[in-house]
């Protein structure tokens, strides 16, 4: 027997709805390209992204299209967010970072129909226009007429200004309803391993993943916070939050691309921001910036951070200094992204400082909704005892089945479980802690050796501001790890003093063969580090010197 309740499907203008009608009067600010500040309200963004799903109707865009964005932060990217969903198209959205020929490939595997796109990438769009003339139509400036730049475009492919087309368009559309498994977005994942993929959001996932973001035990934000997301929103939907921030009514600001230490600090302590989530690289800037100048964060309760494991020293320095709690969750471009949050259990309530921070480091208790496995290499489940550490696995109904493209299912396996490509332990508690990527994890005599963990300790040294361990190839133990470090400007790192920290902290055999102190390493378009060419220049790195 079925239940006798309403069938609304979710949807994604439902929440732009919900957000102009009960909370109208919260506020969107944008630094845009041109360095100001725009402000208007949610009521006012559901009008223009009304207007604006004409002007896609206009520009032949229908159900299932797919509309590109290069484009940062800023409200012209929220409408385009809310208004090609809303209309059941697919709103594409493209890391502008990565590599032209990698986006010319993206744009055509998604088959984007329309491209909408920043200013600043006008000259990175003037080069991928011959490449992409197969399928882009119209190239549309996110800008006003005043603004707008030469940019010569192949035969066919229109150029338009943004605010034109809006201006130029009714706004007398009503939002459609259909089927909430119908794709809303497509996001790439930046192809550490070969080329990207394509992951393909549906709004029942969307929906279902902002609710659950929105628990107190997770992102929980309220009607009365002002949040910044610092996360792109062309990195996995800048982590929901402007999904999440529309359900609970939150004012938004957005950085554009000023996203360096002080800018962050001027435009948090300016909007009275209350919530900001981004990468740990940003919090560094921010960090440093803020001892630098002497400057603090005046309306600024929580940091989330993510997206690459949280060093240390940052949930140190602003727990202690600034009096900031740093929260740790955990995801990917496949799971929405978030899988894990840190939030405290009643088990963790007698734990002394000490034991709070160690807790901190961690990436947390899984959402409800999704569940989580760590498995050995026969795919067995290990045990939950914050010891054993194998490969972690994840289901739940915003976890991708297949890449755009491929059948459906094709991701997981038979049980429903998708791979994530971590190594982690799970502590009884359920708290998650990752230690590796699986490609990233050290092979040392059959034994498993974390880079992280060896990392996380390189980084306390007070002079040494980044560093990475890779497995290179050993001829006694198959792999050892070796450590390079970059010192701070100016400053000068010893081998003996990285070693000297890691007495009585990990085992002997733990223990980096060599430390390389270097100027600086590589990192990938969402700025993690770039571990496959650091593997290609030193994994022959000790076979070479012992041979
Ligand atoms: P890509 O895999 O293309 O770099 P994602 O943004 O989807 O892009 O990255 C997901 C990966 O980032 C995860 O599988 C994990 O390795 C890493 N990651 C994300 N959040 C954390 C975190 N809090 N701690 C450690 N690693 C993290």
């Amino acid at each position: 027997m079925l239940g006798l309740m309403q069938s609304q499907p979710l949807s994604i203008s439902a929440l732009l709805r919900h957000a102009a009608r009960h909370h109208g009067t919260c506020e969107i600010v944008s630094k845009t390209v041109e360095g100001d500040l725009h402000r208007y309200t949610w009521s006012e963004a559901e009008r223009r992204c009304r207007r604006l799903a004409r002007a896609l109707q206009g520009l032949g865009i229908s159900a299932g299209d797919r509309v590109g964005t290069l484009a940062w932060n800023g409200y012209r990217h929220l409408e385009v967010y809310y208004a090609a969903p809303g209309m059941a198209a697919i709103c594409h959205t493209i890391n502008p970072r990565l590599h032209p020929d990698d986006i010319a490939y993206i744009v055509n595997h998604a088959g984007d129909a329309v491209l909408f796109a920043e200013t600043s990438f006008t000259g990175l769009i003037e080069a991928i226009a011959p490449h992409i003339a197969g399928t882009v139509r119209a190239v549309v400036m996110m800008t006003d007429p005043a603004h707008m730049p030469v940019l010569p475009l192949p035969a066919g492919m229109k150029l338009l200004c943004y605010d034109t087309l809006i201006d130029g368009s009714d706004d007398d559309y009503a939002w459609p309803s259909f089927d909430e498994n119908t794709a809303s977005a497509l996001c790439y994942t930046s192809g550490t391993t070969g080329r990207p993929k394509g992951v393909l959001y549906s709004h029942r996932s969307t929906l279902l993943h902002a609710y659950a973001a929105n628990l107190a035990d997770a992102l929980a934000l309220r009607a009365i916070d002002r949040v910044l997301p610092v996360v792109p929103m062309f990195h996995v939907n800048a982590w929901g939050v402007p999904y999440a921030a529309a359900m609970s009514g939150a004012s938004l600001v957005m950085p554009g691309r000023h996203l360096d230490g002080p800018s962050l600090e001027t435009l948090m302590n300016q909007e009275r921001v209350t919530v900001t989530a981004g990468v740990p690289t940003v919090w560094m800037g921010l960090l440093q910036h803020l001892r630098g100048s002497g400057t603090r964060l005046d309306t600024v309760k929580r940091i989330i951070t993510g997206g690459s494991a949280c060093p240390p020293l940052l949930i140190e320095a602003f727990g202690r200094e600034y009096g900031i709690p740093v929260e740790h969750a955990w995801g990917m471009t496949e799971i929405s992204p978030i899988g894990t949050y840190n939030r405290p259990k009643p088990a963790h309530e007698a734990l002394d400082e000490a034991g709070v921070f160690q807790l901190a480091l961690k990436q947390g208790r899984i959402l409800p909704g999704l569940d989580m496995k760590i498995v050995d290499g026969e795919d067995r489940e290990l045990p939950w005892d914050g010891v054993a550490f194998g490969d972690l696995k994840i289901r739940g109904p915003w976890v991708t089945s297949g890449y755009y493209g491929d059948p459906p299912g094709s991701a997981v396996d038979a049980g429903g479980w998708f791979m994530t490509g971590d190594v982690a332990t799970i502590d009884p508690n359920g708290m998650m802690e990752i230690t590796d990527r699986s490609k990233d994890v050290i092979k040392s005599g059959g034994e498993w050796i974390s880079s992280i963990t060896l990392e996380n300790i390189a980084v306390s040294h007070p002079d040494v501001v980044e560093a990475a361990v890779i497995a290179a190839r050993h001829p006694k133990w198959d792999e050892r790890p070796l450590l390079l470090v970059v010192p701070k400007p100016g400053a000068t790192v010893t081998p003996e003093s990285v070693l000297a920290l890691y007495e009585g902290k990990v085992a002997k055999w733990w223990l980096p063969d060599e430390i390389l102190v270097v100027d600086a390493l590589p990192h990938t378009a969402t700025g993690k580090l770039q571990k496959t060419a650091l593997r290609s220049t030193y994994q022959d790195y000790y076979l070479t010197k012992l041979s």
